[in-house]
């Protein structure tokens, strides 16, 4: 009997653990970050829709900016890879401003401006989701909601995030310390993006535990940066010993938990979760980052990347 009890609870916790959704998500396509000196941005690009598709995973959105193309007209191959290799495409502003600096209605027009290129890889409306820069949706209550109106006359939902480690913070120092070849410190690089990344996979599921008492289907946040793409197939075999499986973003979204306005007015602004608890005025534990380690790391790569 007791043997039996012990089964029955023992994949009671297995399922329990392999019920966990997460949909991953890249910002800041078709540019992120600083490089190596031998790396462009197509072969970030390329080796994340190699891991994506080796990994068999589902439909991944890339938000893009369709700035960088106009700055750099070699990235456009970077969008139409993205999506010949099926991935959705969405808008996340033409010049990646911070609302917070911005009216809502200059806010807008550069949400408008983002169109047209979206527009020449899309013919279904895929790409009517919408992430915000920074993940700031408005400092005021005032201005939160008249780009929330805005965004949804046009016929947009807001692709909100649930889970989040600042991945981007790897990617200039990656850079950085390819560029002089410092062993220890890309290993140091490695180390402490999975530790921060499994650390916050708790920290996130606890805010979703406090908020709603129980799990959600998370939504990640990543970034198109060079230790990103490095990085990705040991980040998706961490996430799945922790029990997750993939889903696309919409799947995850559709969540009822997801049907909150988190319509604070926050200059921080933060994960949905995180806005929710701000709204509620409820703590959120914060972890630590080792936020100062990385910007101090290989200052004498700097020279050597290429800029952002
Ligand atoms: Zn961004």
């Amino acid at each position: 009997m007791l043997r039996l009890l012990l089964t029955c609870t023992a994949l009671a916790g297995t399922l329990s653990l392999s019920a966990q959704k997460l949909a991953i998500t890249f910002d800041d396509l078709p540019a992120h970050g600083d490089m190596p000196p031998t790396v462009t941005r197509q072969q970030i690009a390329d080796s994340i829709l190699h891991t994506l598709k080796q990994q068999r995973m589902p439909k991944i959105y890339g938000f893009i900016n369709a700035l960088s193309v106009q700055d750099e007209p070699e990235t456009l191959g970077i969008l139409q890879a993205w999506h010949d290799g099926g991935n959705p495409l969405g808008n996340h502003t033409w010049s990646h401003p911070d609302i917070n600096d911005l009216t809502a209605e200059k806010f807008l027009a550069d949400v408008d401006k983002n169109e047209a290129m979206l527009k020449r890889f899309d013919h279904h409306g895929d790409h009517l989701w919408f992430r915000y820069p920074f993940l700031h949706e408005g400092d005021t209550v005032e201005k939160h909601r008249a780009v929330r109106a805005g965004l949804l006359a046009r016929g947009y939902k807001i692709a909100e995030v649930t889970m989040d480690f600042e991945d981007y913070l790897w990617n200039d120092p990656y850079a950085r310390c390819s560029a002089t070849g410092d062993t220890a410190a890309l290993q140091y690089l490695h180390d402490s993006y999975l530790q921060v990344a499994e650390q916050y996979m708790d920290a996130n599921r606890k805010l979703a535990q406090q908020l709603f008492g129980k799990d959600i289907p998370y939504v990640l946040l990543m970034h198109l940066g060079a230790f990103d793409a490095r990085m990705l197939p040991e980040l998706l075999n961490l996430y799945r010993s922790k029990g997750f499986r993939f889903v696309e973003m919409p799947k995850a979204l559709k969540d009822r938990h997801y049907r909150t306005d988190p319509e604070g007015g926050d200059e921080g602004g933060g994960s949905y979760t995180e806005l929710l608890m701000s709204i509620r005025s409820m703590d959120t534990a914060e972890k630590e980052k080792p936020y100062a380690k990385l910007e101090q790391l290989c200052p004498d790569g700097a020279a050597a990347v290429h800029d952002k």
